[in-house]
């Protein structure tokens, strides 16, 4: 998944751009950028590549959910739909906005299973939010009937996914709205930064204001612009915008890597008996950033992880035990743990989360190992490593069948 890896010229030439200009920020200042518009020329290229009307770039993906929200007129109250599997920034935007997150299960292609989802609309539902983790998307399709069927919004959060496509569409682009995160481990990266996405007009005229404090922009002094309504600030800099704009530059060539170390690594575990992967839905191009494959069973899955590990196998990830991805180690919210008061729309609305059965997700999470799949491996690299990964698991396959 990461950009990090494949920093250079391009990055640079932005970057110098802007630092011989001095104007660091994205609005204002026309005389002395020397015609330089980096997070304008991003959002451009953007929206181009992702083939959707409108790109609106912001300080992180957290950012991006938090505005993309915010720009479809979801608040206090209002239900938002989201896997137990995904980040922390799924609940922390929704909730930022006095929203409640309403938490589903997931099923074998590790994102929102339909039948949860649908299971757990009520006249509060406003929102839809599947999460595309590690690379492949959730059921689209079935969500857009369901969404449409409800009149609710979908959103994709595709910000594992940047790259992977749905019936040629690039993820992101199907929903009302989709929001890529930038940050250091993505794949492509500025930084922080985010992105939000759409082909609603309205919506993305919301975002362009909500992002910079309410701001219109209309006319070309700050000063006098008016305020249709409030906002708040999630500004990218020029300087993470350039270096965005030179990593977008690359984002072919860092998929192209991505497929074919995915590929060779996908080959070698396909021949053990017992692995088996992670569902793709019909129609589904994944981005390649992680393998995900599920073992027989979660105590097999965990002493595989453990194995993997020791072996020097880097980069293998038992998310049921993380801290960070999946509602296990979510315990901050489960005890809905904020700094002060949190909003009484969330209190009165959320779920009890310490009673909630989630058996489900569970069962799949248990038995799943995710692999990134690095940039940088060279042929023999790669090759080692899938002969070492592939002999361990058949190593602890074997010991459990006899
Ligand atoms: C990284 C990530 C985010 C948040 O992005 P930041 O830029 O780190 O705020 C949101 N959702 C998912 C699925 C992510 O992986």
């Amino acid at each position: 998944m990461p950009g990090f890896e494949v920093f250079g010229s391009e990055e640079n030439k932005h970057l110098k751009d802007v630092m011989d200009s001095g104007v660091l920020m994205r609005y204002g200042f026309d005389g002395m950028r020397n015609g330089h518009w980096k997070a304008l020329e991003f959002e451009k290229a953007f929206a181009h590549r992702m083939q959707t009307d409108h790109c609106q770039l912001v300080s992180s993906g957290t950012a991006a959910l938090t505005v993309a929200l915010a720009s479809a007129g979801i608040g206090a109250g209002d239900e938002v739909i989201m896997p137990t599997f995904t980040f922390v920034a799924s609940f922390e935007s929704i909730m930022a906005l006095g929203a409640v997150p309403v938490l589903v299960d997931i099923d074998d292609t590790l994102t929102l299973d339909p039948k949860a989802v649908k299971a757990a609309i009520t006249d509060k539902t406003r929102c839809v939010m599947p999460v595309h983790m590690c690379g492949s998307m959730a059921d689209l399709d079935a969500l857009k009937a369901i969404c449409d069927e409800h009149q609710l919004i979908l959103l994709e959060d595709a910000c594992q996914a940047l790259g992977g496509t749905y019936h040629g569409k690039p993820l992101g682009s199907v929903g009302n709205l989709g929001c890529f995160s930038f940050d250091f481990v993505k794949t492509i990266t500025c930084g922080e930064g985010g992105a939000v996405i759409t082909n609603n007009e309205n919506y993305k005229i919301n975002a362009d204001r909500y992002q910079d404090h309410g701001h219109d922009h209309i006319g070309n002094d700050r000063g006098a612009e008016g305020h249709p309504h409030l906002g708040y600030n999630f500004r990218i800099s020029e300087l993470h915008a350039a270096v965005g704009l030179g990593q977008l530059s690359r984002l072919d060539e860092i998929l192209a890597i991505q497929q074919k170390h995915y590929t060779e690594m996908r080959n070698a575990l396909g021949q053990v008996n017992g692995i088996s992967f992670r569902r793709v839905p019909e129609g589904g191009v994944e981005n390649y950033s992680f393998l995900n494959f599920y073992l027989p069973s979660a105590q097999l899955a965990k002493e595989a992880h453990t194995a993997l590990l020791e072996a020097g196998v880097d980069g293998c990830f038992y998310w049921f035990d993380n801290s960070w991805h999946y509602i296990n180690g979510w315990q901050h919210l489960k005890d809905l743990q904020g700094l002060g008061k949190m909003p009484q729309e969330v209190q009165d609305g959320i779920q009890d989360l310490h009673s909630a059965d989630f058996s489900s997700s569970d069962h799949w999470m248990g038995r799943n190992i995710s692999m990134l799949i690095k940039l940088g491996w060279d042929e023999e690299e790669l090759l080692n490593r899938a002969k070492k990964a592939s002999s361990i698991l058949e190593g602890i396959l074997q010991k459990d069948r006899v």
